[in-house]
């Protein structure tokens, strides 16, 4: 049983104002794993006081020493990778692909905000002013729970890149990989005060954050409704948010489309870190004509996938993160058959011989229509729902159907003919015949994904604000920070 009864603020790990415990569960075993004692609004805002003292200098260093502090997170972080991996899959039950992964690109996060501030100039000139790019003041951060210490590393990354001080919240569902990754954010040696992490309610912490008028921007990570409340408290302070929010991802399947390839790689996209991840491709829209090749195809790829223990190198999917995920998989599962989908794969209940965890069984339904809830609302798990369409340009409409508008996947034989569809549906990003990783595109969503983008150089330039000074007597930009 591991104890979490410290918050970092101010360089410093100290007891909570707060009393609340809370009870972390090893989502494979349903055991208690840890005790948590959880931060409140006075612990809060102690952490923005220290951000904003810290601020004053924080924001004028240099570019150059920027550099060096994202060096150091990036070593501190990578040092404990192997510790930061083990206790994702213990708290959370990522697979181990999926946490290593997470692992990896969370260390990576501050190397590439380093690189990135290489050759970013924080000064421009228009004309006769000089545009400077300034940081917009104390950030407050605030991640879920699905890949919580990569989140708070590919945030923390661009708001230290852009000269601002920090406020993370993270879930409570992940305080024990919150408290090792503070250690080691720690041991970079930062400045007190330039990062502080709260663990706490969203409804005590993440509101205190969202209406403090000390803080002058929200990086909110999590649900739409969420993502919505912060929206409307920010808007008294006139903050900026930038939210990355849920999705339905579409996934369209030409006609031409080699579905031997296609169709495991659709798979891999709906139930990518056991389905609990906003980009997940869950919509599969393929063409009638080609409907009986896809379903057998989909039952075999998803059956092949290994559920169970997420220690296991060779499992593809392991437990919801709690009960409340579980049971909320459970009802859309149960849902579906209501509505008259067809159950190919899966169904209702624990996969044979995993009923000591919140594991649920891979599930794939066809004959599914856009008027059904399973084929609108975001599921969080590994439900797939296969949608047909006699044309083109009805794929089109059914894969831009949704409120979301996060990623999207196209799979044809002619690039060309895939980029034209590509470009019609509306989506943050939009991958032709595969998944990839690049961490310098942007990422974020159209409609109710989100607003914003992060990572690269649109995530940077979303913590800095454009400051116009005229009459300045330069003649170069000397001065760049
Ligand atoms: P959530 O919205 O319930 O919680 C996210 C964070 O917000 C937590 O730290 C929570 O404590 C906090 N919070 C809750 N209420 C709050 C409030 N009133 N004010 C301020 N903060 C509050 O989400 P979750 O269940 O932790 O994560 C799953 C959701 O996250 C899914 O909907 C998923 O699609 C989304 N998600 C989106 C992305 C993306 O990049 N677009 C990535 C991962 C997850």
């Amino acid at each position: 049983m591991k104890t979490v009864d410290h918050i970092y603020i101010n360089g410093r790990f100290i007891k909570p104002h707060g009393t609340e415990i809370f009870e972390l569960v090893n989502p494979s075993t349903r055991t208690v794993i840890g005790k948590v004692t959880l931060a409140d609004e006075q612990d809060a805002q102690a952490a923005i006081a220290a951000a904003k003292a810290a601020y004053k200098s924080f924001s004028q260093t240099t570019k150059e020493q920027r550099m060096a502090y994202l060096q150091r997170l990036h070593d501190a972080v990578a040092a404990r990778s192997d510790e930061l991996r083990e206790t994702m899959i213990e708290e959370y039950g990522g697979p181990y692909r999926t946490s290593s992964a997470t692992t990896q690109r969370a260390a990576n996060s501050f190397l590439q905000a380093r690189e990135l501030l290489k050759t970013f100039d924080f000064v421009k000139h228009v004309g006769i002013s000089k545009v400077v790019l300034e940081p917009l003041g104390v950030v407050g951060l605030i991640t879920p729970w699905n890949a919580n210490y990569g989140f708070i590393c590919s945030k923390l990354a661009m708001a230290i890149a852009a000269g601002s001080t920090a406020v993370i919240k993270p879930s409570e569902l992940s305080s024990l990989q919150t408290q090792l990754l503070t250690e080691c954010l720690h041991a970079a040696g930062l400045p007190a005060g330039v990062f502080n992490i709260v663990t706490g309610r969203g409804a005590t912490v993440g509101a205190e954050i969202t209406r403090h008028p000390d803080i002058a921007k929200i990086s909110f990570t999590g649900s739409t409704d969420v993502g919505k409340t912060i929206a409307r408290g920010a808007v008294d302070t006139m903050k900026r948010v930038t939210l990355e929010l849920g999705g339905k991802s579409p996934n369209v399947i030409l006609d031409d489309a080699d579905l031997e390839q296609a169709i495991p790689v659709a798979i891999a996209a709906a139930t990518v870190n056991s389905g609990q991840a906003c980009m997940a491709g869950t919509r599969l829209i393929v063409p009638a004509s080609r409907l009986d090749e896809v379903k057998r195809l989909a039952a075999k790829a998803m059956q092949a996938l290994q559920v169970g223990d997420p220690h296991n190198p060779d499992t593809a999917i392991g437990p919801m993160v709690s009960q409340t995920q579980y049971d909320r998989v459970q009802r859309y599962i149960r849902l579906g058959v209501e509505e008259g989908a067809e159950l190919l794969v899966g169904g209702a209940g624990h996969p044979a011989g995993l009923d000591q965890g919140y594991f649920v069984q891979p599930t794939v339904f066809a004959n599914v229509t856009m008027d059904m809830r399973i084929a609108k609302e975001e599921i969080f798990g590994p439900v797939l729902v296969i949608l047909s369409y006699a044309t083109e340009e009805e794929a089109i409409d059914i894969a831009n159907d949704t409120v979301y508008g996060l990623h999207a996947f196209v799979s044809s034989a002619d690039v060309g003919r895939a980029n034209k569809v590509a470009a019609r549906i509306v989506a943050g990003r939009v991958f032709i015949n595969g998944m990839y990783d690049e961490p310098r595109a942007p990422f974020g969503g159209f409609k109710q994904s989100g607003i914003g983008r992060e990572f690269g150089t649109y995530g940077l330039e979303a913590y800095l604000e454009p400051k116009a000074v005229m009459g300045h007597g330069e003649t170069s930009n000397e001065n760049a920070q």
